[in-house]
């Protein structure tokens, strides 16, 4: 029987345990609170035995960004890590890099080594600080002529030497950044260090025209909420559309799916809940602060969110947590989905980005405060950001194109395309009211005491959580909503700081003037506050993003809607929209073009993936099904017949499975065909008739799978249906 397999998966689930783990006890058998592991499997230079007071000092100065690190301290930096790897039973190291991949590579070596015919560990400074991987073999756009195929990865100091443990051994991992022989960034990490840098200091600046003396250093934090699916894993193999795209390609909707919101920070299953913990285990030792799991809105959807660090460090995080969220998913019997849309008709999942400033004196810049300084700085601070989402939006609508994220944006459940800011009532109410009495703010009693009173309790009394809104103010940060869930954070991070770097270094520009002219911090800041808002109000949007009315609305307003990959990749060929990259020195002109490239080709490959695995589908499982029951309701009709029975039940179902499988035939040979013709095209017609033409084909031919699926009895159907994988742990 052709459902051999997918019933033999359900047995298989209905038998499965909860997994034990090894939870970190003492030696006397009791639980260790997490505090007592945390971190013990990231590299400490504080709690180095071999280096010595000044060379701690000397890389604490490294760290910081005051010097470059020497060859002697190099070594005795790598002397102490491979000690401490040593230490900890880590047998090989690696450089981990994120290529334009979106996910992470790494290439391991063995500590392994000879002192004459001695085996012996070592690992050279140069083995810790420089590597050399094949670039060739990396996305690259063009950006190279191949036989300059050299790249370098380089170590990162500014992110944490881990050690990841896997079943039978543990490797050293060293965060580095992969530029190519000619120093163009081929990953994600070098990208977003630059902006830090920038945002530091831009920030720093800022803060010091507005008062506050003592900040050295301001840096960008984030926090990222991780969403994901876990679908039992026999189920999975049995999906070949799930193994190769990671999204079911067809299936027909369960009718009871999410509309009862009865998933949504629902019980914990216990199978779900002991993989949570062994995630979260793994993570607390790599020093990854998981804070918050639960259950999220469609069936078999999850949530993971980490207490929020310095973006370089949460982007880094983000990528293991990814990891880890799938190698441990695998022991537990589960496959854990990140793609934006595993299943039609149920919510995606997304990644939210929680954004905000901080200095080194521990004042985060979106407070809002207390008492008027304050507010009008926050205020400022604000409007500036209000402003560069506004005039950055085609960027930063491009930074978080993929093809899977089309399906989520816009979709009724995620974020539209359109980029808008969603501030609250109250907050808009304070910035509308300094713009209508915009003329006499700064000297105006009123309008100060507007400012001050209450601001920061009304700000966060303000609890009317707009999940529909792609840039939401939430009380002391921002959260970048529309980020898809399989997508590495460096890329869009990247480009919303150089967004803001753009427009903060206009506003310390008018700050100075103000302040040259005579006037105060908080007339300077009014003035601040004035221009942006006043320029950028119309980007402000606090209704239902959802909304058909909204996308009228944008539109009148004048606010791009790039609904598909192709229309925001072309952002990358509009020097207009991305001058700002560069002149921020976040991305180089020839980066710009890499990425355009690698973003185009990406989308191709994997909608080309995509549309052969399902006419692959269509043409293997699903026709042999239809006929095969065509066939049967074909031997009944004739034998009904010949006892003189009625049969116009047959009838009717064959009838109607004979007209959705033949249309279904056609529409996939018609697919197949249209194809094979497109690929005459250059690449971006190709991506974009992909987007407008076939994709729309290829959801009607799910659509007709789907009706197949219905008129074919449950116990031939031979793929693991929504069912199956959304509701049976
Ligand atoms: P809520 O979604 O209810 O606001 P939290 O305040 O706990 O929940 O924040 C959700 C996410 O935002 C967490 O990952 C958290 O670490 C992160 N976050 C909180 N404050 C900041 C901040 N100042 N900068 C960046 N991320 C932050
Ligand atoms: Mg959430």
């Amino acid at each position: 029987m052709a459902n051999h397999l997918r019933q033999q998966a359900k047995l298989s689930v209905y038998g499965r345990k909860s997994r034990k783990c090894n939870v970190p006890k003492s030696e006397h058998g009791k639980y260790l609170k997490v505090s007592q592991y945390y971190g013990e499997n990231v590299y400490n230079y504080h709690l180095s035995k071999s280096l010595s007071l000044e060379d701690k000092d000397a890389l604490k100065q490294v760290l910081d960004g005051k010097k470059n690190i020497d060859r002697p301290l190099a070594t005795k930096v790598a002397n102490s890590v491979l000690e401490w790897a040593n230490s900890k039973g880590a047998t090989h190291f690696c450089h981990w890099f994120q290529p334009l991949t979106g996910s992470t590579a790494e290439k391991h070596d063995a500590f392994l080594n000879f002192d004459n015919d001695r085996a012996i560990e070592t690992l050279s400074a140069s083995q810790l600080m420089q590597g050399e991987p094949d670039a060739s073999s990396f996305p690259h756009g063009g950006s190279r002529a191949t036989f300059e195929a050299r790249g370098y990865t380089t170590w990162d100091l500014t992110s944490p030497i881990f050690i990841q443990e896997s079943t039978n051994g543990k490797t050293l991992v060293i965060p580095t950044a992969f530029v190519s022989y000619h120093g163009d960034a081929l990953d994600t990490k070098t990208p977003l260090l630059r902006s830090d840098l920038q945002m530091n200091e831009v920030m720093t600046k800022f803060c010091r025209l507005v008062g506050m003396k003592d900040v050295n250093k301001v840096y960008t934090t984030c926090g990222a909420e991780q969403e994901y699916f876990l679908i039992d894993k026999a189920f999975y193999f049995g999906r070949q559309d799930l193994v190769m795209t990671g999204r079911a390609l067809m299936g027909s909707l369960t009718s009871r799916n999410q509309q009862l919101e009865d998933h949504y920070f629902g019980m914990i299953e216990d199978r779900v809940l002991a993989f949570m913990q062994e995630v979260e285990i793994e993570l607390y030792k790599m020093g990854i602060p998981a804070k918050t799991r639960h259950n999220e809105v469609a069936p078999g959807q999850f949530e993971l969110a980490p207490i929020f660090k310095d973006a370089n460090a949460a982007a880094d995080n983000n990528q293991v947590v990814m990891t880890v969220l799938r190698n441990v998913a695998l022991k537990h019997d589960f496959v854990c989905l990140l793609h934006e849309k595993p299943f039609a008709g149920v919510n995606g999942s997304g990644k939210h980005l929680n954004w905000s400033m901080a200095t080194d004196t521990g004042v985060n810049l979106l407070e809002p405060g207390h008492d008027p300084h304050e507010n009008y700085r926050f205020l400022a601070v604000v409007a500036t950001v209000t402003e560069a989402v506004y005039r950055h939006a085609d960027a930063i609508r491009m930074g978080i194109a993929s093809h899977g994220n089309d399906h989520r944006l816009g979709a009724n459940e995620a974020p539209p395309s359109i980029m808008s800011v969603f501030l609250g009532s109250t907050l808009t109410e304070i910035l509308d009211s300094m713009i209508s009495g915009g003329k006499y703010v700064a000297s105006s009693k009123t309008l100060l005491d507007l400012g001050a009173r209450q601001l920061a309790d009304l700000v966060k009394d303000n609890t009317d959580r707009n999940r529909t809104s792609p840039f939401a103010f939430t009380g002391n940060k921002f959260e970048f909503r529309a980020c898809g869930s399989s997508a590495s954070i460096g890329y869009p991070l990247s480009i919303l700081n150089a967004a803001a770097v753009d427009v903060f270094a206009e506003t310390n520009k008018i700050i100075e003037d103000e302040l040259a002219k005579g006037k105060s911090s908080d007339e300077a800041l009014a003035t601040v506050i004035l221009k942006w808002y006043g320029n950028a109000q119309r980007v402000v949007f606090n209704g239902d993003g959802y909304s058909q009315e909204w996308v009228k609305e944008a539109e009148k307003r004048g606010l791009g809607n790039m609904r598909t990959t192709p229309e925001a990749i072309a952002v990358l060929k509009d020097a207009k929209k991305t001058n700002f990259l560069v002149k921020t020195g976040v991305f180089t002109e020839s980066e710009i073009a890499t990425r355009h490239n690698v973003m185009l080709e990406r989308y191709i490959k994997c909608r080309d993936i995509e549309l052969k695995t399902l006419s692959g589908m269509v043409l293997k499982n699903v026709i042999p099904v239809a006929v095969d029951y065509k066939a049967q309701l074909a031997d009944s009709i004739k034998k009904q017949k010949e006892a003189g029975s009625d049969s116009s039940l047959e009838l009717e179902i064959l009838k109607d499975l004979a007209a959705v499988s033949k249309s279904l035939y056609e529409q996939t040979q018609n697919l197949i065909s249209s194809l094979d013709a497109i690929h005459k095209h250059d690449e971006e017609t190709v991506a974009r008739k992909i987007a407008q033409e076939l994709m729309p084909q290829s959801f009607k031919i799910a659509e007709l799978c789907g009706k197949v699926e219905e008129i074919v009895p449950d116990d031939q159907w031979p793929l693991p249906k929504f069912y199956d994988m959304l509701f049976i742990r």
